[in-house]
């Protein structure tokens, strides 16, 4: 199956040497890694696209520093070479961790550059650790570097594009996102997720500050919402409102720890729903123009439900930028 146009191209980055962040018993663990990609995978396979798998460059310590304090980047390398240590109580460093972040970051600088460059149509970053509670001088929430808006930053300073739409379905809201572009007018970051919940923050009140107001779009969702209550919020609100934007790239922060059999929280989505918001999006990208789509993980603890909902929005994705799904 193949789009009118010209054939999809699904790239996966990823990299085993991310499996060296790891701390026993900890649900952010490496087999997540595996599973998503694994989901990569199953999608090319069910779709028929064309289907590349690359190894990530790691970050460069510029690119980082276009969204974080050198101090903090410093005390993360440092630790990790004294051999690990906790940021707080949910978030570790192992030896790996440092090597593994900047290689989580320059996969998702990797996947928002072949879209743009229109080498890729969906591409996506298996990427551990994740990264959209990490804010510019802190880790928190499983996070050390804040992979996608590190990705933000390299767009722009290659001169592919000005306004972004970050597009963040993980069940838990993305405060180091949020924090970081709060003030940034041309980035337009848009959240469901649990409330109140883990981190505390997102709620609807939260736009954006000064004249950057109404770029920050949160979306809070009672604990037991499901499928129905997840596509309003997006096909209803966020991303027509992501349409009315007009942004030049689109990335999303997927995570997929508000399926119904992961284990840290309490919304009871299913794939299919992640299938069904897929779709609009890539009808969004598509009638924007866009090249593709560009998503790296987040969230997401059951293997199973991780693995179907990464294929099932991949998927989607595709029918979306096709034309063959969707409005
Ligand atoms: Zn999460």
């Amino acid at each position: 199956m193949s789009p009118p146009g010209g054939a999809a191209r699904i790239l996966l980055v990823t990299d085993d040497a991310m499996d060296r962040h790891a701390a026993p018993g900890h649900p952010e663990r490496p087999a997540r890694r595996a599973a998503a990609a694994a989901g990569v995978e199953r999608a090319a396979a069910a779709t028929g696209a064309r289907f590349d798998r690359r190894g990530p460059m790691p970050a460069t310590i510029a690119q980082v520093q276009r969204i974080h304090a050198p101090a903090y980047l410093q005390l993360l390398a440092d630790e990790a070479a004294r051999g690990g240590a906790w940021l707080d109580g949910d978030t570790y460093l192992s030896p790996g961790s440092w090597d593994a972040a900047l290689l989580a970051a320059g996969a998702t600088v990797q996947v928002a550059e072949a879209v743009a460059r229109g080498e890729a149509t969906v591409a996506f970053a298996a990427v551990r650790p994740p990264g959209h509670h990490a804010a510019a001088g802190r880790g928190a929430g499983f996070c050390l570097i804040n992979n996608i808006a590190v990705a933000v930053a390299a767009l722009r300073a290659a001169g592919l594009v000005e306004r972004v739409a970050i597009v963040d379905w993980d069940v838990h809201h993305g405060d180091g996102t949020q924090a970081i572009f709060d003030a940034a007018p041309a980035l337009l970051y848009t959240s469901t997720h649990q409330f109140p919940f883990y981190p505390g923050t997102g709620a609807r009140s939260e736009q954006g500050s000064g004249g950057a107001r109404g770029t920050t779009l949160n979306r809070p969702l009672s604990a037991g919402s499901g499928d129905k209550e997840l596509i309003a919020a997006w096909v209803t609100e966020l991303l027509p409102a992501i349409e009315a934007f007009a942004p030049g790239a689109i990335l999303v922060s997927a995570g997929y720890d508000a399926h119904g059999d992961d284990p840290l929280a309490e919304l009871n989505v299913t794939e299919r729903a992640y299938r069904a918001v897929a779709v609009e999006l890539g009808a969004v990208a598509r009638r924007l123009g866009l090249p593709g789509v560009a998503l790296t993980l987040e969230g997401g603890y059951d293997l199973a439900a991780l693995e179907l909902s990464v294929a099932a929005t991949i998927e989607g994705l595709l029918a979306g930028l096709a034309g063959s799904e969707g409005s």
